[in-house]
């Protein structure tokens, strides 16, 4: 062990390590998987494919919500009545607004120190790239490595500010959008889409002068969530109140989110819904690499720039553009 914070880890080290579930290695291996480096990846990939069977064990949990809902507060909060379960917590957080790995508003781990000094949670968060497909890779990835680790529950935040909460939903089992009372719609940049995938919504600040005010916003929303048609789980999204900062409403959200669990595994959606997650991360990932691979192409960036000049002063048409990029990329 002397060396081993240095030196590079073989796979079976990694795999062992997470198994084992030390944390050193486990934040090493998400390093990893972060890495965009070739060699970095072919490592990565070898990793994941030997923890694979390890896997799937945990409830992932995903949660949005503007920035200033209370998102880290509540983090906190839940996270250590979670751990006040025994139940041991992964939290990975996305801050799609920085692009900067370390010293992100959402990386910064003092916004849930009493979680972060507890020993059944573990906080990482995600860097953010600039595609937004790379990052849910890796934190779809990083996700699974702490799967493996053996974590009873995931939780996954991000600022619900655009795609990036559409991706988390495509990653979780059960989508928690935290709303604010008082504050309309429009305000909290919350697209009525956002709140056709939630599975639940919370609303945060549920204290002091703010309790009436929460209370009315709660009808609001569950009367407004009663005009989206129901899906095809037959499970209706539920409004609840909560003050993270007093503690309060943490165990009614545990036990909507069990009864959601239960409600979606006697129906057999539950496994079905991961199902088709991995499907279509298996598309996106496509999608991903074959756009990688056309714009990297040197041959199709130098035809690619004359085409454009062509199409934007009207002399070439869109179609004709866009059969010489792919018979010279097919031709390649
Ligand atoms: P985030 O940007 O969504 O992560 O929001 P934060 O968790 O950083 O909270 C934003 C502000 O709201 C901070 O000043 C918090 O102290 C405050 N806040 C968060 N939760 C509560 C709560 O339950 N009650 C009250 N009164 N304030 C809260």
């Amino acid at each position: 062990m002397t060396n081993i914070r240095k030196r590079r880890l073989s796979v079976s080290e990694y795999v062992q390590g997470i198994l084992e579930g030390n944390r050193m290695i486990l934040s090493r291996a998400i390093t990893l998987v972060e890495s965009s480096r070739p060699q970095d990846r072919r490592l990565a990939e070898q990793v994941l494919e030997e923890i694979m069977p390890h896997t799937g064990g945990s409830l992932r949990i995903g949660i949005t919500g503007v920035p200033g809902v209370g998102k880290s507060t509540f983090l906190e909060s839940f996270g250590l009545y979670l751990t006040g379960l025994d139940k041991s917590i992964a939290v990975l957080t996305i801050d799609p607004t920085s692009q900067k790995t370390r010293g992100s508003i959402l990386g910064d781990k003092t916004r849930m120190e009493e979680l972060s000094n507890d020993p059944r949670a573990y906080i990482r968060p995600s860097p953010s790239g600039k595609s937004l497909g790379g990052v849910h890779e890796k934190t779809r990835e990083s996700m699974l490595l702490c799967e493996a680790a053996g974590f009873d529950i995931i939780l996954i935040e991000t600022v619900g500010v655009g795609q990036s909460e559409v991706a988390v939903e495509g990653m979780v089992d059960f989508f928690l959008l935290l709303m604010l009372a008082g504050a309309g719609d429009e305000l909290q940049g919350i697209k009525r889409g956002i709140m056709e995938i939630a599975d639940a919504l919370v609303i945060t600040k549920s204290d002091g002068d703010n309790v009436a005010r929460s209370k009315i916003a709660r009808r609001q929303y569950q009367n407004a969530l009663h005009l989206f048609p129901p899906n095809k789980t037959e499970w209706y999204p539920k409004v609840l109140t909560c003050s993270s900062v007093e503690s309060r409403g943490m165990k009614e959200i545990w036990t909507l989110i069990k009864r959601f669990e239960e409600h979606m595994k006697e129906r057999d959606f539950f496994h079905q819904r991961r199902a088709e997650q991995n499907l279509r991360w298996l598309e996106e990932s496509i999608n991903c690499y074959l756009l990688e691979q056309f714009y990297q192409d040197p041959n199709i960036q130098y035809l690619y720039g004359d085409l454009k000049k062509s199409v934007s002063k009207g002399k070439l048409p869109v179609s004709a553009a866009v059969r010489k990029l792919s018979e010279a990329f097919l031709n390649r």
